[in-house]
């Protein structure tokens, strides 16, 4: 495992994500921008999707995190290569640590490219890294408000995976009202409902993924 350490730099995020873009396009892989609160399940999530996919594709990981290797370490366990992004107390991964990232990566035989990006819902949403489309994790025990109060995440994603189904009976998390508001916020949306620890929803999920890794390679739109 790699580690990339966060260096200061002067150009546009956006001039340094179209390079990220036509780099990762020439290698003919879906780039997926994971985005949500901490402690969402994330990582989980990551993990099980690994799992249930790498047998048909071959998948390639940028962590990013604050300070600590912990979730690399979860994922490289899962036997696929990663690279890990510290921020140094930055709250966002932006497009020149993904570039330093993909640097230290073969992907010249990955067909999906996972960025975790650090655990918050504000500006995580507005840094485009490069990415084909970002997923919004959101989990039943940090309450439905979430989509009202951080609504830029869920009208940029592509689809929202609504995570920790299996404590909903524990939680006054609203499942029915939750989808409503997403939908609102971004009719169409597709929403997983899952829970990563139990497996739930995760196969619904991850054939959606795989259908679009899939179209990418076939060079159709999303
Ligand atoms: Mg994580
Ligand atoms: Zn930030």
């Amino acid at each position: 495992m790699k580690v990339v350490l966060r260096e200061k730099i002067l150009r546009a995020n956006d001039e340094i994500a179209e390079e990220n873009r036509k780099a990762l396009r020439h290698k003919d892989l879906l780039t997926i921008n994971l985005v949500s609160s901490p402690g969402a399940g994330k990582t989980t999530l990551l993990e099980k999707t690994i799992a249930w996919l790498r047998e048909r594709i071959r998948i390639a990981v940028i962590e990013g995190d604050v300070y600590t290797t912990k979730d690399a370490e979860r994922i490289a366990g899962q036997g696929v290569d990663v690279v890990q992004i510290n921020t140094q107390g930055g709250c966002h991964l932006d497009a020149h640590m993904v570039g330093q990232a993909m640097t230290q990566m073969d992907l010249n035989n990955v067909d999906l490219l996972v960025i975790e990006n650090v655990g918050n819902l504000v500006c995580p949403a507005g840094f485009d890294l490069g990415e084909d489309f970002k997923v919004a994790v959101l989990s039943a025990t940090e309450g439905g408000d979430k989509v009202a109060k951080y609504p830029v995440v869920f009208q940029k994603a592509e689809a929202v995976v609504l995570n920790k189904a299996d404590l909903i009976p524990f939680t006054d998390f609203d499942l029915p009202g939750v989808q409503g508001e997403i939908l609102g916020m971004h009719p169409g949306i597709p929403i997983f409902v899952t829970s990563a620890r139990t497996g739930e929803g995760v196969e619904q999920w991850c054939n959606w993924l795989e259908q679009k890794v899939e179209n990418k390679r076939k060079g159709m739109q999303g």
